[in-house]
């Protein structure tokens, strides 16, 4: 009777784990048949009422029964983990032979790049870089500036106002009223960023355009510091047979001011397109800040001076690259803005 049974056991056992196709499957198979209510399990169970060498006998069978059904799970179970394996491999394989998506590298915008030029020549120097807001105070744009209340560039037909109290800064200058305000001397900063004023864009006019401040306070200064700074600054951007004057010039915010012009670095001095035949070119303002402007910032005149000057971005940048239109730096044409690259 139970061989007849053992026998329909097994051969349903090799059935169903020959069909099984998963792991799951082919636990549930095990379960079946040889868990603690499995069909083999109930057998062994029931040959307690058969005699000792009827007992012996079914008990060797039935533990072969269970020998082989472990072994075809055992197999089975090899199986199917490879046939997972297989479909997960093939499932999240990457064709490395595939041409690849094109990633198109950006180029440094020549504005960056020459901001970035102006500063590792300041910072070489030992100057360190900060930044302003581009919405600032009138007080930190004018009045702290030494700005005479009527001054032209006040008006709105000038500047772009947000509030009675706020406007779009018409140059770097304030972050020299932020850095006397906030630190005491020595004071060695320069300081880039954008500048608003209201202009009709032509070839050398652009509503938004660049500056790179800078601004030196300690015990001592001199005009003489000054020039040699800003000497030395115009050799490493140029190159070193630059030669540079001084003019007088006025702004508020310094006193003595001047320009600086340099030799051009294109004829050498000689005169040609680049400096427009004159042999010279203008590169910057500057000057001795003026007592007013440190006062705002709570600096002892009496023992401190200090220089400050100004630069526009733009004009360096079309010097050095030959650009004549500066509408080329904002339209965003990749085939020209990668030519600096
Ligand atoms: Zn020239």
């Amino acid at each position: 009777m139970q061989n007849t049974q053992l026998r329909e056991i097994l051969s349903e056992a090799k059935d169903l784990i020959a069909k099984a196709a998963s792991r799951s499957e082919t636990d549930e198979a095990r379960i079946k048949f040889l868990g603690k209510k499995g069909k083999l399990t109930e057998i062994l169970r029931s040959m307690g009422a058969l005699g000792p060498d009827e007992r012996k006998a079914l008990g060797k069978r039935a533990n072969d029964a269970r020998a082989e059904i472990e072994a075809m799970l055992a197999r089975k179970f090899e199986e199917v983990k490879a046939a997972e394996h297989a479909l997960r491999f093939s499932a999240e394989t990457l064709d490395v032979t595939e041409p690849g998506a094109e990633i198109r590298l950006g180029a440094k915008h020549p504005i960056t790049r020459t901001i970035e030029d102006i500063s590792r020549i300041f910072m070489r120097m030992g100057y360190s870089v900060t930044e302003g807001p581009e919405v600032e105070t009138v007080f930190n744009n004018f009045d702290a500036l030494n700005a005479a209340p009527n001054h032209p560039s006040r008006e709105f037909t000038d500047t772009f106002y947000v509030t009675k109290d706020t406007l779009l800064r018409t140059q770097t200058s304030p972050v020299q009223v932020r850095t006397l305000l906030s630190q005491a001397p020595p004071i060695k900063v320069i300081s880039p960023g954008r500048c608003f004023r209201v202009d009709t864009a032509d070839a050398t006019h652009s509503p938004m355009f660049h500056q790179v401040e800078g601004l030196l306070v300690d015990e001592g200064v001199s005009m003489a510091d000054l020039k040699g700074t800003l000497d030395a600054f115009a050799k490493q951007m140029f190159g070193s047979d630059v030669k540079t004057r001084f003019r007088p010039h006025f702004f508020p915010f310094t006193e003595p001011s001047a320009e600086m012009d340099m030799s051009c670095f294109k004829c050498g001095g000689r005169g040609c397109r680049v400096c427009k035949g004159g042999g010279w070119i203008e590169v910057l303002g500057c000057g001795m800040v003026h007592p007013n402007v440190l006062r705002v910032g709570g600096v002892d005149t009496e023992r401190y001076t200090g220089f400050a000057f100004g630069m526009g971005v733009e004009r360096l940048a079309m010097l050095r690259h030959g650009i004549d239109d500066i509408r080329l730096f904002y339209e965003n044409d990749m085939r020209f803005i990668e030519q600096f690259g």
